[in-house]
């Protein structure tokens, strides 16, 4: 389905930009990278987006975005479809940092951050901690007021990004008598502040997609606090929000592209009506998931519809990639590289189907999502 049908004039005008801009051998070239190559590749491919207005198309007009949810779907329908690389890296300063400095941001705030990012500024969300995951308000890592600034201690875990990164949007608990979530506050850390200590964490496959942050005595100017003092639990919503909403658009585009064509290509020549039954089931899942996320974001959603389809996506994407693995055979498992840039689509099934896992798992886990339907959807009494 190739909607929405009312956006043709934009959709040849990125197609004409795509087949002119995407990087033809960034697969192979981007295959076995180290770091510093990866960084570098996703920042050029960021600044050819930006300059052609197509970096941030959900921010306001005003920094730069201003496009329409059709012409975002648009966007995004046709970068799949020019297998055009991901932006893994600028995914938090580009949805969740923006978001929380357009919501609760100072104007000082915004216009050091917002055109930062983008010329490349790269963020990392610091969260959770040990024993504060889904129960995010039990979060130890401390803040303390010291003249102009706060002194921060504590450690942070699967920071996403935080190897790379420039900027922390940071919890951290600034009032320790206070009810759990009303002592915590939202600062804005500088990563090249002294007693931060970066320690990458090794995944199956074999990527270190995030980190540790041993935070020692580290000091954060009081300017660098977003919102009010012990209000980061309200700020952490905006955040959040980000998280399970705009995000979701591109992601199941690409789910809807590269990763639904690549699984026809897997089972051709599509002649065992087993294999089509399972292809037709897919095809009308991720129809429902693209319908989903486009009325979470341009309509009024219900309490838990972007639960729902935070839900959808991240179980679908596990389902397709396993069956990709399956129908793959053992070729798929040969395969022990993927391209740095390509986040979960990479084409290397067995690897995809590893990495898809994380989806369940961050911006809260499939059990937390379902309590969220069944409590703030369904009105079901809590557990
Ligand atoms: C790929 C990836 C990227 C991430 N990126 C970041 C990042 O950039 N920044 C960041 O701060 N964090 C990040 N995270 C952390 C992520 O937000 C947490 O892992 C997540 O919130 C779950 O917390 P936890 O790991 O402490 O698991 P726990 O909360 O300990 O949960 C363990 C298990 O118990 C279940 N469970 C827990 N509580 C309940 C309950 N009340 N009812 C039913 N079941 C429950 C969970 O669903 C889960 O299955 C990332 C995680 C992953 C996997």
């Amino acid at each position: 389905m190739n909607w929405p049908s009312e956006q043709a004039e934009f959709r040849d005008a990125v197609r004409g930009w795509c087949s002119a801009h995407v990087p033809a051998d960034w697969r192979s070239a981007q295959t076995g990278v180290p770091d510093e190559e990866f960084v570098r590749f996703q920042q050029d491919w960021f600044g050819e987006l930006r300059r052609a207005g197509l970096a941030v198309p959900h921010w306001p007009a005003e920094w730069g975005g201003g496009l329409s949810v059709a012409q975002q779907v648009v966007l995004y329908q046709e970068l799949a479809a020019a297998d055009a690389p991901r932006l893994v890296l600028a995914f938090v300063a580009i949805h969740h940092a923006a978001a929380t400095l357009l919501a609760a941001g100072t104007s000082e705030q915004r216009e050091r951050h917002l055109p930062a990012i983008l010329d490349g500024e790269i963020w990392v969300q610091g969260f959770s901690e040990p024993g504060a995951g889904s129960d995010l308000a039990s979060l130890r890592t401390s803040a303390r007021r010291d003249g102009d600034h706060y002194v921060i201690d504590g450690q942070k875990l699967w920071a996403s990004g935080a190897a790379h990164a420039d900027w922390c949007l940071l919890l951290a608990r600034t009032d320790p008598a206070a009810p759990k979530r009303r002592g915590i506050s939202y600062f804005l850390l500088d990563m090249r502040s002294p007693g931060i200590d970066v320690r990458p964490i090794r995944q199956a496959t074999g990527e270190s997609h995030f980190c540790e942050l041993f935070l020692d005595d580290v000091a954060v100017p009081a300017a660098n606090l977003i919102g009010a003092e012990n209000d980061g639990w309200r700020v952490a919503g905006a955040t959040l929000g980000a998280e399970r909403g705009t995000t979701m658009l591109e992601l199941a585009e690409r789910l809807g592209n590269a990763g639904f064509r690549w699984l026809v290509e897997a089972c051709r020549p599509l002649d065992d009506p087993v294999v089509a039954d399972r292809l037709a089931q897919f095809e009308t899942e991720i129809e429902g998931l693209r319908g989903l996320c486009r009325s979470v974001v341009e309509g009024s959603p219900g309490p838990a519809d972007a639960s729902v389809v935070k839900l959808v996506y991240s179980e679908l994407l596990q389902r397709l990639m396993d069956f990709g693995t399956e129908v793959g055979g053992l070729a798929t498992h040969t395969v022990l590289r993927k391209p740095a840039s390509s986040g979960w689509e990479s084409g290397a099934w067995a690897l995809d189907f590893l990495g898809s896992w994380e989806w369940t798992i961050p911006g809260g886990t499939s059990e937390i999502q379902r309590t969220i339907v069944a409590e703030r959807g369904l009105g079901l009494p809590r557990g």
